[in-house]
């Protein structure tokens, strides 16, 4: 209990002023004389709360004792002065007692929670400690402010590695659709966007290799295209070679694979073919598309010479090379310039 507690609670018990203070030791005082009491502080307490009356019941166990025992032993002044006089100090002790309990009680259980929750901190913090040397009194606040710095440290340089970390993922990502595009430029041509020749001859070179049956070759080049060039120049010579790639490229199927093998002259492997009438006739689809190909000088309507090519088609045998191959198909091509151009030659089959 705090010290204007006890204040209080004594005014309660004693709020008289000096003048009818002194007008009850007055008759408390003749009293202890007459029954033989002891004058010190518990028995003027007694007879002084006698006097005033304010205790009906002590005054009775007073009167009782001073009768049966004339004056007041004394263990029975003693347990009178606990129960009647500082009774209500002892109940407010002992309510102040529980507050005190209940309030360390309250405490206990918030420094508990506290201590909870901090748990998963200290553990992490521990794991810093252990490697630190054994803190002393004095060197605790630096260690442990060494510690929050070197926390911060970390999550910096987490955040540090995080967006390091993003910014690597992202130049991987570019770096990769880099490699995608360089890797599928160099197998196309670049002019018309089909294979080019290394990347065909390969293909080629493993489908006979594989001995897959029924492959044929058709080869065609564009008539004239030298004059072509001379009379339009070369970059709309260029967009011929473009609108003949486009034909070819519109023709690509699994089991259809188109190229540029040079110059003017461009490649067509079909898979699972093993009847040449239907390489060639397959040769004169994209033969008719050619010459329907219908192209105008850029910002003017003037539609350009038609553009012919001739197709040489060879189907291959079971001994042939890429070069045996290759060979059939040019002769063919060739005997179809030798014939009057713009048309199909099937290679002999035997
Ligand atoms: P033929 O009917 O006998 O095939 O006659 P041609 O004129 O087509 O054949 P030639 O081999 O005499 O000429 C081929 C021409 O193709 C020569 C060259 O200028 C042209 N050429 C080759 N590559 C390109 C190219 O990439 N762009 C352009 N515009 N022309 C090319
Ligand atoms: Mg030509
Ligand atoms: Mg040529």
């Amino acid at each position: 209990m705090s010290q204007p507690e006890t204040r209080a609670t004594a005014l309660a018990l004693y709020p008289e002023d000096s003048r009818e203070a002194a007008a009850l030791l007055k008759q408390a005082v003749p009293l202890m004389v007459r029954h033989n009491i002891p004058p010190n502080p518990v028995h003027y307490a007694l007879w002084y709360t006698y006097s005033k009356g304010r205790e009906p019941e002590l005054n009775r166990h007073l009167d009782r004792m001073v009768r049966d025992f004339e004056g007041v032993p004394a263990e029975s002044a003693a347990r009178l002065f606990r129960e009647y006089i500082i009774r209500d100090e002892l109940e407010d002790a002992r309510s102040g007692q529980q507050q005190a309990i209940n309030l360390v009680d309250g405490m206990e259980r918030d420094i508990s929670r506290s201590v909870r929750g901090s748990q998963h901190f200290q553990d992490r913090l521990g794991h810093c400690l252990d490697m630190l040397e054994e803190p002393t009194g004095e060197r605790l606040p630096t260690l442990l402010s060494e510690l929050q710095q070197s926390t911060r440290l970390m999550q910096g340089q987490q955040e540090l590695f995080l967006s390091q970390l993003h910014s690597a993922q992202n130049e991987i990502k570019s770096l990769r659709d880099k490699l995608e595009r360089a890797q599928l430029a160099a197998t196309l041509d670049g002019l018309t966007q089909v294979l080019n020749r290394t990347t065909f001859t390969r293909l080629l070179e493993q489908a006979l290799g594989a001995g897959q049956a029924g492959v044929a070759l058709i080869m065609l080049d564009i008539d004239h295209f030298k004059q072509f060039n001379d009379q339009y120049g070369h970059p709309l010579g260029d967009r011929v070679l473009q609108h003949v790639g486009e034909v070819l490229r519109n023709a690509i199927s699994p089991n259809v694979t188109v190229a540029r093998y040079g110059g003017e002259e461009f490649c067509v492997m079909l898979h699972a073919c093993r009847d040449l009438d239907n390489a060639g006739d397959f040769a004169e689809q994209l033969r008719l598309k050619v010459q329907a190909l219908r192209i105008k000088a850029r910002g003017t309507d003037q539609v350009l010479d038609r553009v012919t090519a001739s197709f040489g088609v060879a189907l291959a045998k079971p001994d042939d090379t890429l070069e045996s191959l290759l060979t059939r198909a040019d002769d063919a091509l060739c005997q179809a310039k030798r014939n009057g151009r713009n048309q199909v030659h099937r290679s002999a089959s035997t």
